[in-house]
């Protein structure tokens, strides 16, 4: 499957890999990869990496700010909590915002580092390298021993390791779906369904179990499928990158014309031995000496492989490296392409925008509009009022009790119901009264200052009006009143 169209010298004259899938057998059965346990500085690396990841993953549902998670994403009620705050349908215009600068970013990653993300920090390939494949070694042995045991009949030992792994691999799949579901409901959620009895969270257990189904399904049996069959994200490859993206690649320049080492004759060929360690290592059953292909997902583990070849003939190590195809044919290192330069100014501008749109957002949001329709009303103890809409969005954790006070001159408000008093996350719509003495009226339009509090700190400032009884000289301002007044 290609990438990019390698020139024939890359591809060493032949182009036939790419009729095929190293995981799919001439006869169209599928063939299991048996990769050789890697080992060196990038795998070392990935370790490390992929630990502190996986401690990410299990730990951030446990930390909480305030009382509420620290990171939450609650797809099913669109509730979500980014690092202590919250955002709700009401955000709506944020998470869009959000997720076109992350395809951008995307975009703009790949274009310069190529598929980093894949062999790095892809969750697939954290719990499929460094996890699951581990348990493989540990429990079956060497790539040698796996094949053997998967072939052998079913017999004490097979029975044994393999019940054994079984075990483990669901194990760790159940503990993989809670992590997830701690993701989306919470940890405090996620409790309330494991402790208490199935009957009462019957959704939940559902949930649980599909998903503790699926990651059994994925790791155990459909493994690096999930990368070359299903990622969109692999998928887009052939279009992401170009040949100025940095990829794990051989470099035919400096390994062919490959041939094995003959003792006691002067070497004419490439640095490639043709050993064959960069294949038996790869866990998508490619060959990288091809050129780039589809399938690779950048784990290093033929980087390592072959360092350790070239470290055992006395060879300069990064025949196989992170390198650009440019960087290999023309030893350049170009980075700023005008691909590159036009999303990153794409992603500025995107940034910028949801800066703005993140510094500026308001935790509460209140408007006030004089009730459509209405005119004002004359009221016992000639005094005059109008009606208003007053609609509260509270976006915080929190109870909000709302106030509000005239600031630009005395009158009254009279708030009707008893909806003064929003629930967290919750919007309410209240309606209310303003009068005044009728002589303090002396134009149709009176321009209106309101305070907003809540807990007795201003949240809010509205400018609107009150429209008084018309007079004969204001008879004609009446027609040019503005019924829609702003708000702030
Ligand atoms: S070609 Fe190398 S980097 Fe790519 S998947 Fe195979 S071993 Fe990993
Ligand atoms: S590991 Fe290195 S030397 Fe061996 S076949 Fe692969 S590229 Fe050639």
């Amino acid at each position: 499957m290609t990438v990019n169209k390698l020139e024939t010298e890359e591809t060493n004259g032949s182009e036939s890999f790419r009729d095929s899938l190293g995981i799919v057998e001439k006869s169209g059965k599928r063939k299991w990869v048996y990769p050789k346990e890697p080992k060196g500085r990038y795998t070392n690396a990935r370790n490390i990496f992929s630990g502190i990841l996986l401690l990410i993953l299990f730990g951030t549902p446990f930390i909480t700010k305030d009382g509420h998670p620290f990171m939450l994403f609650d797809i099913i009620n669109r509730k979500f909590i980014l690092f202590g705050f919250p955002f709700g349908p009401h955000d709506f215009y944020l998470l869009g915002l959000t997720m076109i600068t992350t395809i951008v970013f995307i975009f703009l990653f790949t274009a310069v580092f190529g598929r980093l993300f894949c062999g790095w920090v892809c969750p697939q390939t954290v719990f499929m390298e460094s996890v699951f494949r581990k348990i493989d070694y540990w429990i079956e042995g060497d790539h040698r021993n796996q094949r053997r045991l998967n072939d052998s009949s079913w017999n004490g030992e097979k029975i044994l390791k393999k019940g054994f792994k079984y075990i483990i691999y669901f194990s760790i799949s159940f503990l993989v779906a809670n992590m997830l579901l701690a993701w989306i409901i919470g940890v405090e959620a996620l409790e309330k369904i494991v402790v208490a009895p199935v009957s009462e969270h019957t959704s939940g257990f559902i949930a649980i179990t599909l998903f503790t189904g699926l990651f059994y399904f994925i790791f155990i049996w459909f493994r690096e499928q999930a990368c070359i069959l299903v990622c969109p994200y692999g998928r887009l490859q052939g279009v992401l990158l170009d040949p100025n993206s940095i990829v794990i690649a051989y470099d035919y320049l400096r390994g062919e014309p490959k041939g094995k080492i003959k003792r006691n004759e002067e070497r004419t060929l490439g640095d490639c031995i043709d050993c064959n360690e960069c294949v038996v290592v790869c866990p998508t059953g490619i060959d990288i000496r091809n050129g780039t292909q589809l399938e690779c997902v950048n784990c290093t583990a033929c980087i390592d492989a072959c360092d350790n070849v070239m470290d055992k003939i006395q060879k300069p190590r990064g025949l196989i490296r992170y390198v650009s195809q440019n960087g290999i044919k023309e030893k350049t290192r170009k980075i700023f392409t005008p691909r590159v330069i036009g999303y990153t100014i794409v992603q500025i501008l995107l940034l910028s925008l949801l800066t703005f749109f993140l510094t500026t957002r308001s935790e509460i949001d209140v408007t006030i509009l004089r009730t459509p329709g209405m005119f004002f009303q004359e009221q016992p103890n000639d005094k005059v009022s109008n009606l208003y809409d007053m609609k509260v969005l509270n976006k915080t954790f929190e109870q909000q009790n709302i106030e509000v006070k005239l600031l630009n001159r005395e009158g009254d408000i009279k708030i009707l119901g008893d909806n003064k008093s929003i629930n967290p996350q919750e919007a309410a719509l209240t309606k209310m009264f303003i009068s005044f003495d009728k002589k303090s009226i002396t134009t149709m339009n009176t321009p209106l200052v309101i305070g907003v509090y809540s807990g007795g700190i201003e949240i809010q400032r509205i400018t609107t009006s009150f429209l008084g009884p018309v007079e004969k000289k204001d008879q004609d301002e009446k027609h040019h009143t503005d019924d829609n007044e702003d708000h702030k």
